[in-house]
């Protein structure tokens, strides 16, 4: 079995060997065996279900509980060469008793659902007189109650067990902890599933935390090193978010914003510009995650403290899927911490929940200002146990400077105690500075015992030191009133000097910058640019013709081995890993001629179509960009067209049309059914102008957007 497993493994996936537990997962599926299978985000969950589907007789079911996600693996196994469709709410009714009939004839190998279709009555029936490989339910958490991506349709799928007992079942999911996948056994009924527990431990990503000191230049000098790679730019607040998108794009980093405030198309068309792109920036709130299946992203910054440490978890964890090294960077400061707190003490919710978040809240502060390795801790929390520093942490490649704080955090405490404990941080930092402000003066201050005695420590300093104290919950914050801070119970030893305190010492933020490369900015060296940009150049056009994002063509791990490896012959080719028999037919020839130096053609196609886009981008009119690109206006018409229905381009950045004969245009196509009106009657088109062009640049954006 193991044999046969291997051997689809290379001729369908081009793959060498299973990962981790894949094998063994495999083997117990494909002999008819149930699975629950926990494995991290970029793990090889699919290969778990899809192998089983190809080695068993009749058709596999894969539950799925989103389009995007759906359609995006059906796009991946169709340029395998595996028959699979997914059948969704967007299909007319025609379609759908059109693939319903490729099942019964047998055609269709695997079939991707969402569960409230599944459990249709008619549904059920329909797939009752099928012979059924295996179902494979995915994103198997979506079943429990308490994680953040409950779906009711999936407590409905635990019917499978009894409906179709002879058919193996395998549960699929990226979440770790114990509770939920209790639940998951017993609601999806897998009481006899043998378990698949992976460590959750991303080894390909980076981790960095940096105290926030000018968070916009730090992300800048974060990302000076990543141009080009796509990323994921995490804000608390949609107002952020919309902020630093606009910033970022001014900077020259292409960045576009994703919140729950934003109209649902253009949600949507940035989340799919996202995917078919190369080298975007998402700029979003935490609205934008499940679903981001695109493999590729090189980085994840949280301009903002996430809430706890399941949330920070995974939302890094969208970084590196491909496995190729990435970065989690992360800038935080007390602002942050304030920030959380209040909307806790906000929160909806009983007194045993609020304790509940304020203990995960702790967690995630734990590890801003750990001072050991930060996988370690990550880990731990988790309930893994990781025996040695990971040495791809920050904290492990820097080093992490502790100093004896317990006088300066008594004289803290002091200012804070002395001055009525109801003074925000910057007040108490002027004080022990001995600062003679009108602030100080107003309440007296300059009388205090504490004014002046902190001059040894910097304005920098003490304002860490107050974080820190915060954090380590030895201060509290005044959630009533300003965010004050107060003395808590536990600082009380500290003060008795019945304990000390070390804290960790923040880098200066030049000393970060200098550190905070890591692998990913060096994926490929400066003498291999070229190729690489070649290579990816081919594989961006094919995958405009065939429509799918440009990792359905190739991962980039893939392409990384050509470009290392250099097959000289299809034979060579057929070695790299992730080249299968179908991809290597299709597009084996096409990616040799660029490795071999001698595919200027398709390039310079390419690249016109390319330029064309970032110049309407760049706001050139279609005449000012004829002339640039040295082609026909009426070229450049169609080729705008052609980049608004692959929803590159919006029609506003195509064209600057008077919005009353936008309208009029609209007008006519509605009437007419979608049809192409005569270009003489519209009348706010002047001759001399590429009328046709225009027409069909506003067809191409009503079909874009209507799907028509
Ligand atoms: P998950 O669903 O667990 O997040 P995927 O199934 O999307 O992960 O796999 C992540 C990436 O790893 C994909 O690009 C996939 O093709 C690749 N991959 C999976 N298994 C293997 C393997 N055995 N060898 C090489 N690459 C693999
Ligand atoms: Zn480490």
């Amino acid at each position: 079995m193991l044999d046969q497993a291997l051997r689809i493994l290379k001729d369908v996936f081009g793959y060498d060997s299973f990962r981790g537990r894949q094998g063994a997962i495999i083997e117990r599926v494909a002999g008819g065996g149930d699975a629950l299978v926990l494995m991290p985000t970029g793990g090889g969950k699919s290969l778990c279900f899809q192998v089983p589907a190809l080695l068993r007789e009749g058709l596999a079911v894969v539950v799925s509980p989103l389009i995007a996600l759906m359609d995006d693996q059906v796009a991946t196994l169709d340029e395998l060469g595996v028959a699979a469709v997914a059948l969704n709410s967007t299909l007319s009714a025609e379609q759908q008793r059109e693939i319903a009939e490729r099942i019964n004839r047998g055609e269709i190998k695997m079939l991707y659902l969402a569960p409230e279709r599944l459990v249709q009555p008619r549904m059920l029936a329909f797939l009752q007189r099928l012979d059924i490989a295996l179902f494979a339910i995915d994103e198997a958490h979506c079943v429990s109650q308490w994680g953040h991506d409950f779906r009711p349709e999936y407590l409905q799928l635990g019917q499978l067990a009894e409906l179709f007992p002879n058919v193996p079942r395998i549960a699929l999911t990226a979440t770790a902890d114990m509770r939920t996948r209790e639940e998951i056994v017993q609601r999806l009924q897998l009481h006899d599933a043998e378990r698949f527990l992976s460590s959750f431990d991303r080894p390909n990503i980076f981790y960095r935390i940096v105290p926030k000191d000018q968070p916009r230049k730090q992300l800048l000098a974060f990302l000076a090193e990543r141009k080009g790679d796509a990323g994921i730019v995490y804000c608390l607040s949609r107002k952020k978010v919309d902020e630093v998108a606009a910033f970022l794009s001014e900077q020259g980093f292409p960045a576009l914003p994703y919140h729950a405030g934003l109209p649902s198309d253009l949600r949507a068309y940035h989340q799919k510009r996202f995917l078919n792109e190369e080298g975007l920036i998402m700029v979003a709130t935490i609205a934008f995650g499940m679903g981001i299946d695109k493999p590729n992203v090189r980085f994840v910054a949280h301009m903002d403290l996430p809430k706890s440490l399941e949330a920070y978890y995974q939302e890094t964890g969208r970084a590196g899927r491909d496995g190729l090294p990435a970065d989690a960077w992360m800038a935080y400061g007390l602002q942050d911490v304030l920030l959380l707190k209040q909307m806790l003490n906000n929160s909806e919710g009983d007194e045993r929940h609020k304790r509940l978040e304020q203990h995960k809240l702790d967690a995630m502060l734990a590890l801003c200002e750990e001072t050991r390795c930060r996988r370690q801790t990550l880990l731990a929390y988790f309930d893994e146990e990781m025996p040695k520093p990971c040495g791809h942490c920050d904290n492990c490649i820097d080093g992490v400077q502790t100093w004896d704080a317990t006088e300066p955090a008594r004289q803290a405490l002091s200012a804070i105690y002395r001055s009525g404990q109801r003074y925000g941080v910057g007040h108490l930092v002027d004080l022990l500075l001995g600062r003679d402000n009108d602030k100080v003066r107003g309440p007296g201050h300059q009388h205090l015992s504490v004014f002046g005695v902190g001059k040894a420590l910097s304005e920098g300093e003490w304002r860490s030191l107050f974080r820190q104290l915060v954090a380590r919950g030895l201060a509290d914050v005044d959630l009533e009133g300003y965010g004050g801070l107060r003395l808590s119970d536990s600082c009380r030893p500290l003060l008795r000097g019945e304990v000390t305190l070390q804290l960790r010492r923040d880098l200066k933020p030049q000393h970060t910058a200098k550190a905070s490369s890591s692998a990913a900015s060096q994926l490929v060296r400066g003498d291999e640019r070229e190729q690489w940009e070649a290579l990816r150049a081919l594989r961006r056009k094919l995958a405009e013709e065939h429509a799918v994002p440009p990792y359905v063509i190739f991962p980039d791990a893939t392409l990384l081995e050509m470009l290392r490896s250099k097959p000289g012959s299809l034979a060579e080719m057929a070695r790299v890993s992730g080249v299968g028999a179908r991809k290597l037919e299709r597009y084996g020839e096409a990616f040799l001629e660029v490795l071999g130096g001698n595919a200027e053609a398709p390039r310079v196609v390419l690249d016109l179509r390319h330029e064309l886009v970032s110049l309407a981008r760049a706001g050139m009119t279609p005449l000012q960009i004829a002339s640039q690109l040295k082609c026909s206006e009426k070229n450049v018409y169609s080729l705008l067209a052609e980049a608004i229905g692959r929803q590159q381009l919006s029609l506003e950045q195509a064209l600057d049309l008077p919005e009353d004969l936008l309208g009029e245009i609209q007008d006519a196509f509605l009437d007419g059914e979608g049809e192409l009106p005569p270009v003489a009657e519209v009348s706010g088109l002047f001759v001399g102008r590429a009328e046709d062009g225009v027409l069909y640049c506003v067809r191409a954006a009503l079909q874009a957007e209507f799907g028509a």
